[in-house]
């Protein structure tokens, strides 16, 4: 697998980790505005979706999929965004973000100019732990379908 020392996506995360295979890992962020806020990174470095050859393309998207509907499931947000961007890390990586109405930037992209204050609280144990079996689920259940 190709890796680069300096780029922070090659090395083990320091964000909790929710599940993992060979090929990718899901991470919650633990971002104080957002503690619901997922991302979904490659192992390897590659830089670009049309980098993968497609049966990979389309596992990437099978898990960022599967993670949004765990999301939904437990959190039922008003709007899931999806991003991937990686102009500052460029190693694959999805983010998938429950949003809702009154979280710090909506409509606003959570990148874009703040609308009020934060209200929310850190995920307890117990939620990481229900995130952690969802998202397992739902990535297993969707990988291992034909
Ligand atoms: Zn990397």
């Amino acid at each position: 697998m190709s890796l680069n020392q300096s780029c922070p996506l090659c090395v083990p995360t320091t964000s909790t980790l929710l599940w993992q295979d060979d090929f990718c890992r899901v991470v919650l962020l633990n971002d104080i505005d957002y503690p619901a806020y997922c991302r979904v990174e490659l192992l390897a470095h590659i830089k670009e979706m049309s980098d993968l050859p497609p049966l990979q393309r389309a596992r990437m998207m099978k898990t960022v999929f599967a993670v949004e509907v765990a999301l939904r499931e437990i959190f039922n947000p008003d709007k899931i965004n999806l991003a991937s961007l990686g102009n500052k890390t460029p190693h694959l990586h999805w983010h998938v973000i429950p949003r809702f109405e009154n979280d710090k930037h909506f409509p606003n992209p959570h990148w874009g100019e703040a609308i009020r204050d934060s209200k929310t609280t850190p995920l307890d144990a117990n939620a990481v732990n229900i995130l952690t079996q969802r998202i397992t689920a739902h990535v297993e259940c969707a990988l291992n379908a034909a």
